[in-house]
């Protein structure tokens, strides 16, 4: 049975084989006596035998119909043989051939198989033709051909199985190697997200919030920074037990999330403190959207500062943060924006 080839696979296993023989055929003419129409026969078959390897489907058929063109080319390499006068012809080496197409490409009982024919192919003709072209002392030629191919056979078919081995056992390293890199890079992304989310209410955290700002700066568009901080957590979390203001916490980020759409990002930085980054215009507007939408009756200040193009994004989250103060001593439940530093001087 021929393993996985294409055509062009093929075309190239079987040309050395097809030109070995065509050489053959072409010199044993040269100085011999032949009988043409058997030799014609023989070079006719043989090309029969190579395109039913080229051309026949055997992975589908019958394994075994398999073996039937390379005992086929023995048939003929036998008619070469008696067209050229029989045993001097000269050409039983030729049997070798089908043996190392065979150790090649073929399982264990098929080379079998075609050792047992070229064991035929040196002993019957001696024993029922006989004579001139057939004498009883070819069949010594005959025994060490058969040996020699027996062992040339086992020697190749052991090595391919051997190499076929290793070559199954890379694929399968190559494909867990690649499994690996695949979980590694997903794990890397999960430990990513995680090391950027804050667990409690799945906003972002300081970190993640740090490289925003970055990126913010770097874009060189014009961006504001706004803390807010929800009012008398604590009394709250009195009241209601850590869980309850746990809860207010994951409701406030999910509400602040939705009022903000697509006019910002907002962050968890600190205990029941957030950071939004939003477009400078309207910043104002937006933050009053998200204080109107704090949940369950509670209220939050918030500092408002726009970056104002050149100062380190630090900075401006400095003035946001002053900001917030401002807004927390002015009684709370309220938004402070923080004057420019170039409106200031
Ligand atoms: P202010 O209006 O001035 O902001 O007062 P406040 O009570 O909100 O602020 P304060 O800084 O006095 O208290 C913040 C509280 O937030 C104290 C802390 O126990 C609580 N807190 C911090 N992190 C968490 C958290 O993850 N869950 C809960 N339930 N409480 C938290
Ligand atoms: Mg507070
Ligand atoms: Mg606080």
């Amino acid at each position: 049975m021929i393993p996985a080839a294409s055509r062009r696979e093929l075309a190239r296993r079987c040309a050395p084989f097809a030109a070995a023989a065509a050489i053959a055929f072409a010199l044993v003419p040269i100085g011999t006596e032949v009988r043409w129409p058997e030799y014609t026969a023989a070079v006719a078959l043989t090309a029969l035998c190579v395109a039913a390897v080229y051309l026949l489907p055997w992975r589908r058929l019958w394994g075994t119909l398999s073996v039937v063109p390379v005992l086929g080319f023995l048939v003929a390499v036998a008619l070469l043989r008696d067209a050229a006068g029989g045993a001097a012809a000269g050409i039983s080496v030729l049997t070798l051939l089908p043996v190392v197409w065979c150790a090649l490409y073929h399982r264990r009982s098929h080379l079998i198989l075609v050792l047992g024919a070229v064991l035929v192919f040196f002993v019957v003709p001696p024993l029922l033709i006989g004579g001139a072209g057939y004498p009883l002392a070819g069949m010594r030629q005959g025994a060490v051909t058969a040996v020699v191919g027996t062992v040339l056979g086992l020697t190749i078919q052991r090595l391919v199985q051997r190499i076929r081995a290793d070559a199954a056992r890379s694929e399968e390293q190559r494909l867990e190697l690649q499994r690996l890199a695949r979980e590694s890079d997903h794990l890397l992304a999960e430990l990513d997200r995680v090391a950027s989310t804050d667990m409690l209410t799945g906003l972002a955290n300081r970190r993640a919030w740090t490289e925003w700002l970055a990126d913010g700066v770097a874009r060189d568009e014009p961006f504001a920074i706004a803390m807010l901080d929800l009012d008398h957590f604590k009394t709250y979390n009195d009241s209601h037990g850590h869980a309850g203001g746990d809860a207010l916490l994951a409701e406030a980020a999910a509400v602040w999330t939705v009022a903000l759409g697509d006019d910002g990002r907002v962050a968890r930085v600190g205990g029941e403190e957030f950071a939004v980054l939003l477009g400078a215009r309207d910043a104002e507007a937006v933050i009053e959207r998200l204080r109107e939408a704090t949940p369950f009756h509670q209220t939050v200040s918030a500092g408002i500062a726009v970056w104002d193009g050149r100062e380190p994004a630090d900075a401006t989250m400095r003035r946001a943060d002053d900001a917030l103060y401002t807004a927390k001593r002015g009684g709370r439940d309220r938004c402070v924006v923080a004057m420019s530093e170039l409106t200031l001087n």
